[in-house]
């Protein structure tokens, strides 16, 4: 019979065997082991068994396959796997540093995410792994970059791009990269699996801020890198481990429970976007819209080859400029401003004052993110309140 303060310590057990009917959170930071034998065999086969927070967790790992299933549902990818990450760039270090050694080089884009253009720009070159920019959509500059540079080992890119919606055609890029014996890795933030699936295309692995459209009510940061079969997964999960860039649990549960309406919010997205940017697109006070759903953008018709709907990202400017826009930005009502996106509300942000800051301001120019445009996050609300805001806003500049 244990005394008092050892009961206290000691967690009851539960016998009654009925199982969860929804994910639990398993809050704990280690797994408790049955024998020496058994720990001794989990160590050395990990994926067989949990044993400490950092290396896996059963609510963590049931929410990263979730997204693998989703990543390869209806296509011919073998072995889907996901590792679940502490936010979107950390998916992005702990895939890169499980390809990459001091000496490689990555290829990539100029109109990134403004923190991932950071960490590939400015940060990697100071452990040694390089980058060039080039224009991803323009094939010939990608051989040539590969040609000419054999420490070129990894391609990196978004499609569509945050926030200028330019689209890379994911195949093509497949074929290349392989022709050169060089990974591919694709952020799928802004389309989720439910509409493009890079893996399928030929992409080696896919990484998401699943922070955005996977959670989808802004109330969790995590990450996701997926790839497929064994070899691949070990990689990225070792890596994962040995510098700590695990998701936490609760974190992923709530990414769950917003999985559950994923394909849901991505139809209504998708569709409030589409009308939004044809009412902007003929509103006197627009002076242009960037929405992939136009059949005045340049890359609608790759997007109708590679993607099922256009998304929930547009961007616009009005007439008037930088201050015209803050006017607009400052008298919305529906549309908050929010440094962030793929939530079910309206999400409105400044990119050359915010997400691309740290950006250099060539760069960026260069890569047609202009000081007044203004990136919309299209919720899942009523379309006629979002249009009578949007014009409300309008009118008072
Ligand atoms: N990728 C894209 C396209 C993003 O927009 C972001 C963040 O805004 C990230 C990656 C980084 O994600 P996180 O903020 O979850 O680290």
């Amino acid at each position: 019979m244990s005394r008092i303060g050892t009961i206290c310590v000691k967690d009851a057990k539960d016998n009654r065997t009925t199982k969860p009917h929804q994910l639990p959170i398993y809050a704990t930071s280690s797994f408790e082991l049955e024998s020496v034998e058994e720990g001794m065999a989990i160590f050395k086969d990990p994926m067989t068994g949990h044993l400490y927070g950092r290396f896996s967790n059963p609510t963590i790992d049931a929410v990263a396959d979730k997204i693998a299933q989703l990543e390869a549902h209806n296509t011919n990818v073998n072995d889907p796997w996901g590792v679940m990450t502490s936010s979107g760039m950390s998916a992005i270090t702990t895939v890169i540093l499980a390809e990459l050694v001091a000496g490689d080089k990555i290829l990539t884009q100029g109109n990134l995410y403004g923190g991932t253009t950071e960490l590939i720009k400015n940060r990697l070159p100071l452990y040694g792994i390089g980058c060039t920019l080039t224009n991803l959509t323009d094939l010939n500059q990608v051989r040539a970059a590969l040609q000419r540079d054999k420490t070129i080992r990894l391609i990196y890119f978004e499609t569509p791009s945050n926030p200028g919606l330019d689209v890379i055609d994911l195949k093509k890029v497949a074929q290349v990269a392989k022709e050169h014996d060089v990974i591919t890795v694709v952020d799928n933030t802004f389309c989720t699996p439910i509409i493009q699936q890079p893996l399928d295309l030929g992409i080696d692995y896919v990484i998401h801020s699943s922070t955005k459209y996977l959670n989808g009510h802004g109330n969790s940061i995590t990450g996701v890198v997926i790839g497929s079969g064994a070899q691949r997964k070990k990689k990225v999960w070792s890596t994962m481990k040995a510098i700590g860039t695990n998701c936490n649990p609760f974190d992923a549960w709530l990414v769950n429970n917003g999985m559950k309406t994923l394909a849901l919010r991505m139809k209504q997205h998708s569709s409030n976007a589409l009308s939004l940017s044809k009412y902007l697109e003929s509103h006197p006070k627009v002076a242009s819209v960037n929405y992939l759903g136009l059949e005045s953008h340049p890359h609608h018709s790759l997007s109708q080859k590679q993607m099922s709907s256009f998304g929930g990202m547009m961007s616009f400017e009005v007439v008037g400029g930088l201050s015209s826009g803050v006017a607009f930005m400052d008298a919305l009502n529906i549309g908050s401003l929010a440094p962030t996106m793929g939530d079910v509300d309206t999400l409105i942000m400044h990119p050359a004052s915010m997400s691309h800051l740290n950006v250099d301001p060539t760069l960026r120019l260069a890569n047609g993110i202009s000081d007044s445009m203004i990136r919309v996050s299209v919720g899942i609300e009523d379309i006629e309140d979002l249009c009578e805001d949007f014009d409300h806003a309008l009118q008072s500049i």
